[in-house]
């Protein structure tokens, strides 16, 4: 028996718990991530990437492999090997090695025609249209392909010429000779090698014949040693291929492949296929579009790796289809973020405010905390002046029963400040639109306190003093990406048809507390009563800082549902 202080979590991890203790792999553990440079990693990606090299981590010895599966050269590219590198480090992982299936497809060539010598495998040159129609359906078995009885000579052959590109694309497949009646489809004589005229980001032009996912997958597996081969659920039908290819080659290791659920997130889509669209396009911008679902986005939009790799912890590993809400991902990073973020207060569409009893020239320094628990992170001085700025929306004219910001006639408290009375309303002549409040500040009320006879004011709103505003930022704030909750579900609309046209709305006019003005690249805040702010590390300029809003401080959505 492994001695390890492994606690098992997951029925993935029980069955390695359970591998180690009947020594059925010599004590190894070995996994690895395969992803198909054709796009950027996503969230879904993170759970497989937490759960695999999450296993290395824990288990005592073991293994966890970065492969990329790059078998298919026309959609591959050197653009998304560097960027899947980059996010996997930024998770915080690190593989053991890293290798290519490209690497291994003089290997995997040999291994072909070691199928055909063995009688297992054919050359067919059906076209792609009657291979279908001999392909048969769930219903009824396949139709034998009138090139399954060639001799080995002759596949030997026509393979071989295959490789050298004798023959055109689509005009020749080497196929495995399985089982057209198998209720399986997988099995009815899949494709094993087909004709790509394509140059490979790494093999160049060496190969115009490229082995297929299920040929390629299981080899690469067994070529590293991986003794447990996780993939989402939708490979349990392949599984038996897997198992085909490495009992009739009668490889030395047999990896185990265990199916999981794949991670489903509302409002968002999570194909590579649709995210390029979308990047295409030109509906974000890039990949790295904070309202993205991909790694790279969430990291741009301010999301901590560890908000993810707690996400991917807490939604936990299961046999079972199912769709985690997005609010739950944002609940996690709002968790992380609370502990850590500095406090600012910021104004996102002001008003200004004139205290006419206030001395003109005068200013004063008001402590704040810059975090309510944490007293490590200190406090600063936030001057205070007889014009400020609070959010329009803290302001109404004709309020509801319930509303407790600022209103005619009515009080509010000033974040660290005063209590202030709303005097007058100032409108522009022709809209009609509310320009400027006149109110009256309440000496006596400084820092809470509410002196005798006054009732106690409820509403508390944040404020920047006009004079000392910094102006020098855009702010972006984000929405959900799409309106819909599942976009790709109903296939008659466009899932492009179902984006959220307010999913981005730029706040040029904000005025923000002056400390913010020394903020740097990818430094978080929390903006008092709106939510976790980061400085975009992309487009922040000497010029102007771009702020992304990461979350906002509660789930709006929640109210709205
Ligand atoms: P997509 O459907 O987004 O194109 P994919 O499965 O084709 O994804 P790969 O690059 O092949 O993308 O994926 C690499 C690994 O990540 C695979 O092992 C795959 O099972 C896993 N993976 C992909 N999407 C998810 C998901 N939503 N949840 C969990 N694991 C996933
Ligand atoms: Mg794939």
């Amino acid at each position: 028996m492994t001695e390890s202080s492994f606690k098992p979590t997951n029925f993935i991890e029980q069955m390695i718990a359970a591998d180690l203790e009947s020594d059925k792999h010599g004590g190894k553990v070995q996994t690895r991530f395969p992803p198909e440079p054709n796009g950027y990693l996503h969230i879904g990606h993170a759970k497989s990437i937490c759960l695999n090299f999450g296993i290395a981590e824990e288990v005592k010895g073991a293994k966890c492999n970065l492969r990329f599966d790059d078998t298919n050269p026309t959609k591959e590219d050197v653009e998304y090997v560097d960027s899947i590198m980059e996010d996997i480090q930024w998770l915080g992982f690190e593989w053991s090695g890293l290798f290519y299936a490209s690497n291994y497809f003089d290997r995997m060539y040999e291994y072909a025609v070691q199928l055909i010598k063995l009688g297992k495998a054919y050359v067919c040159s059906l076209t792609p249209d009657q291979m279908r129609g001999y392909r048969g359906t769930l219903t009824e078995p396949g139709k034998e392909s009138p090139w399954r009885d060639t001799s080995v000579e002759e596949n030997l052959d026509l393979f071989e010429r295959m490789r050298k590109g004798e023959f055109e694309e689509g005009e020749k497949v080497l196929r495995a000779k399985i089982d057209m009646h198998s209720p399986n489809l997988n099995m009815r004589d899949p494709v094993v090698y087909r004709i790509k005229k394509a140059v490979h980001h790494r093999t160049g032009d060496k190969w115009l014949i490229y082995p297929m996912y299920d040929f390629a997958h299981c080899l690469s597996d067994m070529i590293e040693g991986i003794t447990h081969s996780i993939c989402t659920l939708e490979f349990e039908d392949h599984r038996p291929l897997y198992d085909w290819y490495l009992n009739t080659l009668k490889t030395p290791c047999h990896p185990q492949q265990i199916e999981f659920a794949r991670l489903n997130l509302n409002y968002t889509v999570m194909s590579k296929r649709l995210l390029l669209q979308l990047v295409q396009d030109g509906v974000v911008d890039g990949w790295n579009d904070p309202r993205m679902p991909t790694i790279s986005g969430m990291r741009r939009r301010g999301y901590p790796a560890t908000a993810i790799r707690d996400f991917c912890d807490r939604i936990g590993v299961t046999k079972k289809d199912s769709c985690i809400e997005y609010s739950f991902l944002e609940q996690c990073v709002r968790e992380h973020m609370d502990v850590k973020a500095a406090r600012r207060m910021a104004v996102l569409d002001p008003i200004k405010v004139v205290m006419t009893n206030y001395p003109e020239d005068q200013v004063e320094e008001m402590i704040c905390k810059n975090h309510p628990k944490d007293e490590s992170m200190g406090t600063r001085n936030v001057p205070f002046s007889r014009e400020l700025y609070i959010e329009r929306a803290d302001f109404m004219e004709s309020p509801p029963k319930n509303f407790y910001r600022l209103s005619p006639g009515g009080n509010v408290r000033l974040r660290n400040a005063y209590v202030i009375t709303c005097d007058e309303v100032i409108k522009d002549d022709k809209t009609g639109e509310v320009t400027e409040l006149h109110c009256s500040y309440h000496p006596d009320t400084k820092h809470g306190k509410t002196p005798e006879g006054m009732k106690k004011v409820k509403g508390i709103i944040h404020w920047v003093s006009a004079k000392h505003a910094f102006t020098g930022a855009q702010v972006r704030v984000y929405d959900r990406l799409f309106s819909v909750e599942f976009p790709s579900q109903d296939k008659s609309i466009s899932f492009k048809e179902k984006l959220n046209p307010n999913s981005l709305m730029i706040k040029q006019n904000a005025k923000l507390e002056g400390s913010l003005a020394d903020a740097k690249k990818e430094q978080y805040f929390q903006f008092e009563r709106l939510g976790y702010f980061f400085v975009d590390p992309y487009e922040t300029t000497d010029e102007q800082l771009v702020f992304n809003q990461t979350v906002s401080l509660k789930d709006s959505w929640a109210k709205e549902a």
